[in-house]
């Protein structure tokens, strides 16, 4: 969940969000973004779900295994091997991808420390929030770094290196501030921010949050703007392809993007960066989805397939 800035007129962010639509209807339609450069770590995987599907899960022009059978080799071949998890081969060898997981599960226990003011170029925001949970008490602090670790083990396994900007070792945040910073001093060639919503029952589906064109004291998204559209228009065809799940019914209007000026993560970084709210943790349907293990499992795919089509290009 992020929260809102209310000095932010709810008019003026339909505005923006009306200017991604054809965009983005453009790339949901193809269910993964026309890009057709996934990979070979990213298989067309039909989930349950089904309930939320906006869109088939696989491709029909997924290609079948055209190529005839190999003839034996004597010798191995020295192509086509599979990258060691953690190793530096693969597709993504090269790029660094920073993963952000929204808030931290001991937030609400330093209350005074994450609301100090930090300075996000266009305003003072809090330092942190402790985001939202389900209504049984699970947390989206838990969420997000339980998705945060799934998708470093997949990036890692294609060779990317990937920082997360926390890991259970701090007491509260970071601020959302640091939380830039570190993608910015990684020289991040990506970096996602995984988040769940707090919205009303019925609000149901994902939505991918892009950073809006911002240019006030630290804050200059002016080079990030359009990569991190592609980047977060990526992700959302493939986040489809990978859960099921629809675009969110309440925000974005059924794109699964929404652009914001607001978010000191967005506004301060200098690198492409998007935020993710995987679903809505108050919806009783939403909240079976990201409850579960086997679902976050094709949620972190879906944000991973994502990144590698964006830096595969
Ligand atoms: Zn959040």
């Amino acid at each position: 969940m992020v929260p809102y800035d209310e000095s932010v007129p709810p008019t003026r962010r339909r505005r923006t969000l009306l200017a991604t639509t054809a965009l983005a209807a453009v790339c949901l339609s193809a269910a993964g973004c026309g890009a057709g450069d996934v990979g070979a770590g990213a298989p067309a995987r039909p989930g349950p779900g089904g309930d939320a599907a906006a869109s088939p899960s696989a491709r029909p022009s997924d290609p079948p295994s055209k190529s005839a059978p190999a003839p034996e080799r004597t010798s191995p071949s020295p192509t086509r091997s599979t990258p060691p998890a953690g190793g530096n081969s693969g597709p993504l060898s090269g790029k660094t991808v920073v993963i952000d997981p929204g808030h931290n599960p001991d937030n609400h226990l330093h209350t005074r420390e994450i609301n100090r003011q930090v300075d996000i170029g266009t305003t003072h925001k809090e330092c942190d929030t402790t985001g939202t949970s389900t209504d049984a008490g699970y947390a989206e602090a838990r969420f997000t770094l339980d998705v945060s670790h799934r998708l470093r083990t997949l990036l890692r396994a294609q060779g990317a290196k990937v920082v997360l900007t926390y890991d259970g070792d701090r007491p509260y945040g970071p601020c959302v501030d640091e939380r830039a910073r570190i993608g910015n001093q990684a020289r991040a060639d990506a970096v996602v921010s995984v988040h769940a919503d707090g919205s009303a029952v019925g609000n149901r589906g994902f939505h991918v949050i892009l950073p809006g064109p911002v240019r006030s004291g630290a804050a200059d998204t002016t080079k990030i703007v359009d990569p991190s559209r592609d980047l977060g228009t990526r992700i959302a065809g493939l986040f489809v392809r990978a859960t099921g799940s629809a675009p969110s019914n309440y925000i974005g209007g059924n794109t699964g993007l929404d652009v914001r000026k607001d978010l000191g993560g967005l506004n301060l970084s200098t690198v492409p960066k998007v935020f993710i709210e995987c679903g809505n943790m108050r919806d009783p349907k939403d909240a079976a989805l990201l409850t579960s293990s086997g679902w976050r499992q094709k949620a972190a795919q879906g944000i991973a397939d994502g990144i590698s089509s964006y830096l595969n290009g």
